[in-house]
């Protein structure tokens, strides 16, 4: 149903696959919210290196494609059967299906999550994608025998937005997190945000760097979201049984993984989660989010947003995130 006096309202989308000038600022009629959906209107969106998966086609899916996966703003109208939230209430969420880039949204309640007074709407738009990523590697994707404060983890691009969350969130939690960065400032934020270690990976071999690091005994988790350039290189950081988690390719896809490298590097375990499989559910959504919650109103993570930029500018804010030229978070500003 399309409501006959909603305004049209600005939407990134693409067309068609292709580099940041794919992207295209279209006014679309937002409908009214059917049952078990929600509208949203934005206060801000989240920038996020999976829509540059989307936007290239990497990540493929029907077109046209209205980008984004996390957003904060108020709730507009409330469809059937939706009891968590009602019109008024500050929300935020992490969104599968895409369409975050906009101005206002209809979308599935079950992801959206009341946002805390004590959060602001840029805060919560820029946490919940990453910040709940977060919450399931280091909660939920574990090596064997868990994780016990003093273990050593690896975590690649540990200066960027899901990378400054996790420095943070380990050392709440005991760890020794070594993080990896491109440069030498990005290693420094990556300190100053509570990683006990790091490592320069375009300037120092970084798996030397592990094996000094921890005595030669090796790491217990490496968590990687850089993908082609690290992926297979880190399972030389494991120790015996140790898990190397995958998540994500910002410089490729992993190429295909002999199985017996998993029993050379000594009986290692390979996973390749995503965010979305632990969100799948509404009850599963609201016990992660309020675990992230808790963690940010407790001071314990900061959410640091370093980029802000006009719903409108959305290419140059790809092209910045592609260039490797952010730290921490971003928001685009409907
Ligand atoms: P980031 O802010 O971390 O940006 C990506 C970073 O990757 C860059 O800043 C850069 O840091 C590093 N990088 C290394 N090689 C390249 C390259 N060739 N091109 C571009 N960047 C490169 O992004 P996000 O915080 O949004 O996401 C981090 C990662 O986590 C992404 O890969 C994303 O897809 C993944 N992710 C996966 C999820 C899941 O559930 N599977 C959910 C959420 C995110 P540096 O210069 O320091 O190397």
């Amino acid at each position: 149903r399309t409501s006959a006096h909603a305004p049209d309202r600005p939407s990134i989308r693409v067309a068609a696959y292709g580099g940041p000038e794919a992207l295209q600022l279209d006014e679309l009629t937002i409908g009214e919210p059917g049952p078990g959906e929600i509208r949203i209107r934005h206060h801000a969106c989240g920038l996020n290196f999976i829509d540059v998966y989307q936007r290239t086609g990497l990540y493929a899916n029907p077109l046209p494609l209205a980008l984004g996966m996390e957003g904060a703003g108020v709730i507009e109208a409330v469809g059937e059967g939706v009891t968590h939230l009602k019109v008024g209430d500050r929300a935020a969420y992490a969104s599968q299906p895409p369409g975050a880039y906009c101005e206002a949204r209809v979308m599935p309640a079950k992801c959206v999550c009341k946002l805390p007074d004590e959060i602001d709407f840029e805060t919560g738009a820029a946490m919940m994608l990453k910040g709940l990523t977060v919450q399931y590697l280091f909660r939920k994707t574990l090596p064997v025998g868990g994780l016990q404060p003093g273990d050593f983890v690896l975590f690649h691009a540990a200066a960027g937005g899901v990378g400054l969350i996790a420095c943070q969130w380990a050392k709440a939690m005991g760890l020794k997190l070594i993080g990896t960065a491109g440069s030498d400032d990005k290693c420094q934020l990556a300190l100053d945000h509570g990683a006990a270690h790091a490592i320069n990976y375009r300037s120092e071999d970084f798996v030397a760097r592990v094996k000094e690091i921890t005595g030669g005994q090796g790491l217990k988790v490496v968590y990687d979201s850089v993908g082609a350039d690290t992926f297979v290189r880190s399972f030389d950081c494991l120790r015996p049984f140790g898990l190397a988690a995958n998540f994500g390719n910002a410089s490729g896809k992993v190429p295909p993984i002999d199985l017996g490298q998993l029993a050379a590097k000594g009986s290692i375990y390979v996973t390749r989660p995503t965010l979305f499989t632990h969100i799948a559910t509404r009850e599963s959504t609201q016990a992660m989010a309020d675990d992230l919650f808790a963690m940010v109103r407790s001071g314990a993570v900061k959410i640091r947003i370093d980029q802000r930029y006009a719903l409108k500018d959305a290419a140059q804010a790809h092209r910045d995130l592609e260039a490797r030229k952010t730290t921490g978070c971003s928001v685009l500003l409907p």
